[in-house]
């Protein structure tokens, strides 16, 4: 490839499925390398396998790739409306040789999805290319195959980032361009698409490096320049296989419903498995600007949720009240719940927003939060007072009472007030604060992790707080 030639990347999912991070890793990728170029990104909907690609699921991609700001910098091509313009091109390539009829039968199994290769009958089995068929055979369906060039040994590309890769052409064997059926194939029909949407540099997972030599022959044959290759190593899951729903969630649709935030997600992707130097969080300007293939490793990469969990609660530390309401809007996109509206029946904005303050100090995902918020909302269902055991003394219900009472006469139920009278009360009793606290803390949110105990007093107010201690006064008398 020219090296002036303006940089014309492109993403190419099939609407068969949500769209999952694997894939929408790929597009990230591809996306930094037309920014940092200065190139196009460009967006084909792969959607000529009819049976399996449904409107649901290309809705549900778009809007992935809408959430992730990754929509094309031109129109989206759909590869379906082009199909009359493949079989134009095969056509011609028939008339030359270079493909020719194929009358076996397809095996069963015709399509391995996931290669998205043909398991036609094994060409050594298959005969068709050494006979001629009269014109009343041809009226019959058939597959064409793709006559190999045998005349070297091997096929060899440069991958940018696996470097040379070299592979014997007696390994492979004349596929098939276009079924029975009459529908061409991937491998057929992404060259075609990708010589005419002028894409310069073909990015895309490592599960289609053994279909590059294949696609090579095609491009050899139309006369048309090979592009650069780039194949990403895959996600893996925490045994080393692909990232599937028993390691964690691999649609990026459910990531959006968790509460992850769209720069989260997008760092994380990034980072797994591209590397600048120690640095975990990047502005998209700094991505773009930093983005290579020298620093993608070369090994699959492992998923880590609990590292995503924490990237996204630096994300959420970053945002502002507004930013947190709207992030609210994607965790409900589905329709089953409305979050946001349970909130606001629960809290006025005021306590909203302490709220938030408060939890977003260790927050891993804004449904977490909300749901954290509405549960806050109401007393604890039940106290276990083996949670708090370690911190309970003969003297608990003393300590609580002597609390309960000091606090009910406060004007201003603040925290450094609240915090105040805790120090005072303990000292008194010779006790440290957690031997308040703790309790304290399972009387209001019936657990013994929370933010600040004396913040959220303040938020739920005098009557509700005694309300909840007085319960738990109960308990312990009884205990
Ligand atoms: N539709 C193919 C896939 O989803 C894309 C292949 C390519 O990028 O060449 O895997």
């Amino acid at each position: 490839m020219s090296k002036n030639k303006k940089v014309r990347v492109r993403f190419a999912p099939s609407p068969t499925g949500h769209l999952h991070v694997g894939s929408v890793r790929v597009a990230i990728f591809n996306w930094l390398f037309a920014r940092h170029h200065a190139g196009t990104y460009l967006v084909r909907i792969e959607d000529t396998d009819q049976e399996r690609s449904t409107k649901e699921f290309l809705d549900s991609q778009l809007s992935s790739l809408k959430w992730l700001d990754l929509m094309p910098d031109e129109h989206i091509l759909y590869q379906l409306s082009r199909i009359e313009e493949h079989k134009k091109v095969i056509q011609d390539l028939l008339e030359k040789n270079i493909v020719y009829p194929c009358f076996c039968e397809p095996s069963m199994q015709t399509v391995d999805y996931e290669k998205k290769e043909e398991t036609y009958v094994e060409q050594e089995q298959c005969t068709c290319k050494h006979k001629t068929f009269s014109a009343d055979d041809l009226k019959q369906p058939h597959a064409l195959r793709f006559a190999v060039p045998r005349g070297v040994k091997t096929v060899e590309f440069d991958d940018a980032i696996r470097g040379k890769i070299c592979v014997d052409v007696d390994q492979i064997n004349d596929f098939i361009v276009m079924r029975k059926d009459g529908i061409p194939t991937y491998n057929f029909v992404v060259v075609l698409d990708d010589i005419f949407m002028n894409i310069t540099h073909v990015i895309r997972g490592e599960d289609h490096i053994s279909n590059t030599p294949k696609q090579m022959f095609i491009y050899n044959a139309l006369g048309a320049s090979v592009p650069v290759f780039a194949h990403l190593p895959l996600i893996l899951g925490s045994l080393g296989n692909r990232l599937s729903k028993r390691d964690a969630a691999v649609s990026v649709q459910d990531y959006k419903r968790q509460g992850f935030l769209p720069g989260a997600l997008f760092n994380y992707l990034v980072r797994l498995g591209w590397s600048h130097g120690d640095q975990e969080i990047f502005t998209k300007e700094e991505l773009v600007q930093f983005f290579d293939f020298d620093h993608i490793g070369k090994k699959g990469a492992i998923f880590d949720i609990k590292k995503l969990e924490w990237l996204n609660g630096v994300y959420i530390r970053a945002m502002d009240f507004d930013d947190f309401l709207r992030a609210i809007d994607d965790i409900d996109d589905n329709g089953d719940h409305d979050h946001k509206e349970a909130l606001i029946a629960l809290w006025e904005r005021e306590q909203l927003e302490k709220l938030f303050e408060q939890y977003k100090a260790r927050a891993t995902t804004i449904l977490a939060m909300v749901q954290d918020m509405l549960s806050l909302g109401k007393a604890p269902k039940v106290l276990d007072l083996g949670l708090i055991q370690k911190w309970i003394t003969d003297q608990s219900v003393d300590l609580l009472v002597s609390f309960e009472r000091n606090i009910a006469t406060l004007k201003r139920f603040e925290h450094e007030i609240l915090s105040g009278v805790a120090k005072t009360v303990c000292a008194e009793f010779e006790k440290k604060l957690v031997c308040l606290a703790q309790p304290l803390r399972l009387a209001l949110t019936g657990k013994t992790v929370s933010p600040g105990v004396f913040e959220l007093m303040e938020v739920l107010g005098k009557e509700d707080v005694l309300e909840r201690l007085n319960v738990l006064i109960k308990k312990l008398q009884e205990h």
